[in-house]
């Protein structure tokens, strides 16, 4: 979804809040919307944009100059709070729609912090690591004035990680002296303050979204008596007569970063039910194996560097036996699950009516288009959103910085017992609105609940009138 789809959607949701009896204890009709569009004017604006150059002496190619970006969407719901990527595809446009996605994720998780998103125009594969590490340096320098621990707190995003954050802090606590630098970022490195299992809690996070869907939710509802979405109710029914049967459910995984390697994983792993992972990919290749790929070997190879092996003798090297296809095939392979965990607006117009997954998870931020989104809710497709489906990584970021404050280290356990528990909270609330309504998509029904809770908060604090 681009950033005009964004605001757009913002806009007709923010339309149909204003039409909602007793919205924000508003019983006068013409009073609540008015405030309703004030809500709208505000949360369709965002409040910082920082472009700034970074300039870095190469190895090869002398003193280059590269656009960084720092885009401060909303705070009304606390400290700004997003992640930084380097990507040669970086732009304004894009920064900024990804820090609207923050403002909405984190308040639709209830986080006590607001949206905000950071870019460098780079391929980190392309620098050497002294260059990364100058390059990671001078993007502290750029907008030091703009982050802190109770201002606008990143964390790593694609392309970055826990060894880029680590010299962010270095960087931060240099230029400020005495000042607290430890709330400053978070995925940082276990060993420098990071908490345990940041790295995995995407990945994580996006898997329990759908398996929680499809294993706990479904029986909870077996009445069916507030079921209202009758299409995607029958997705899921098959999926469940399907297993009831002993089918295998197939799921294919697009990215195999931080996010994708780790949802890839959980499938391959996960108890309850059974899962064969039949293809992933990375930005080179796809691999794919009708009868499951093995995932932990995957995982291991990955794990030393390398990108998914794309030959006969790298498949030899990783023990791993796979039909190797381009890197887009992974979209439309035959799959029943489709995780998408790479960059954005992969599936739009172009592709849509080739995917043959029944379901499909963003652990991207913005993966499908709004047109792609609205065909696939006709088709009875399960679409789980990105700021539903992904957002593991910032609660177990807020965990690590409620840990930087009170300088505890939190086990692993307590981490990720406590992302699930906040994250089935959400979950929940959104798939009882979602199945017991007929109306628009998944993603829909996200952006209700989230600027409905910004609009209470925006009035609460005088903002409307
Ligand atoms: P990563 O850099 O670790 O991995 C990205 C993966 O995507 C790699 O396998 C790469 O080869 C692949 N890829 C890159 N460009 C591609 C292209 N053009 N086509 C196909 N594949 C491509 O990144 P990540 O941290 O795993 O993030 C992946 C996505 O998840 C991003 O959209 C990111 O914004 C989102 N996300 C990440 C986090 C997090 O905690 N890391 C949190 C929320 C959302």
């Amino acid at each position: 979804m681009e950033k005009k789809e964004t605001r757009a959607l913002i806009e007709t949701v923010m339309e149909q809040l204003a039409e909602r009896v007793g919205f924000l204890g508003i019983e006068d009709e013409e009073n609540r919307r008015r405030v309703c569009s004030s809500a709208k004017e505000i949360l369709k604006t965002t409040d910082k944009v920082i472009k700034s150059y970074i300039r870095v002496s190469t190895e090869k190619n002398g003193i280059i100059r590269i656009p960084a970006y720092r885009v401060q969407h909303n705070n009304i719901s606390g400290f700004y709070k997003g992640g930084i990527r380097f990507s040669e595809f970086v732009n304004e446009e894009e920064v900024e729609n990804l820090a609207i996605l923050m403002t909405l994720k984190n308040a639709l998780h209830r986080l006590p912090f607001g949206g905000a998103k950071g870019g460098v125009h780079v391929d980190p594969r392309k620098y050497s690591e002294r260059e990364l590490n100058l390059i990671s340096k001078k993007y502290v320098q750029r907008f030091a004035r703009d982050i802190g621990p109770n201002h606008d707190i990143p964390a790593p995003d694609l392309g970055t990680n826990e060894k880029v954050i680590d010299w962010m802090v270095g960087e931060f606590k240099t230029i400020n002296p005495g000042e607290p630098y430890l709330g400053s970022f978070t995925g940082k490195s276990v060993a420098n303050g990071g908490a345990k299992g940041r790295r995995e809690a995407t990945g994580k996070g996006t898997f329990l979204s759908y398996s929680w869907l499809i294993n706990e939710w479904m029986k909870q509802h077996a009445d069916e008596k507030t079921i209202n979405r009758t299409k995607q109710w029958q997705t899921l029914q098959a999926f469940q007569e399907e297993i009831s049967q002993g089918k295998e459910i197939a799921v294919a995984v697009q990215g195999f970063g931080n996010v994708g390697s780790v949802a890839a994983l959980e499938a391959y792993r996960y108890q309850a039910i059974s899962h064969k992972v039949v293809a992933v990919s990375d930005r080179f290749t796809t691999l794919y194996n009708e009868q499951g790929l093995d995932v932990e070997k995957l995982v291991r190879y990955t794990a030393k560097g390398h990108d998914l092996p794309a030959n006969q003798e790298q498949l030899l090297a990783a023990g791993i036996e796979a039909d190797v296809m381009p890197a887009i095939e992974v979209l439309t392979v035959p799959t029943d699950v489709l995780i998408l965990a790479a960059i954005e607006d992969v599936i739009n117009q172009n592709n849509m009516h080739n995917v043959k997954a029944r379901i499909l998870v963003e652990g991207a931020n913005a993966p499908i288009s709004q047109e792609a989104d609205l065909f696939f809710e006709e088709q009875g497709t399960v679409v789980i959103p990105d700021i539903l489906a992904n957002a593991g990584g910032v609660i177990v970021s807020y965990l690590e910085w409620k840990q930087s404050r009170v300088t505890e280290l939190y086990s692993e356990e307590d981490i990720f017992a406590d992302m699930s528990a906040q994250m089935i909270e959400t979950l929940q609330a959104v798939y009882e609105a979602y199945f017991s309504s007929v109306e628009k998509t998944m993603r829909f029904t996200c952006f209700t609940l989230s600027l409905a809770r910004l609009t209470d908060l925006l009035y609460r604090h005088g903002k409307l009138y």
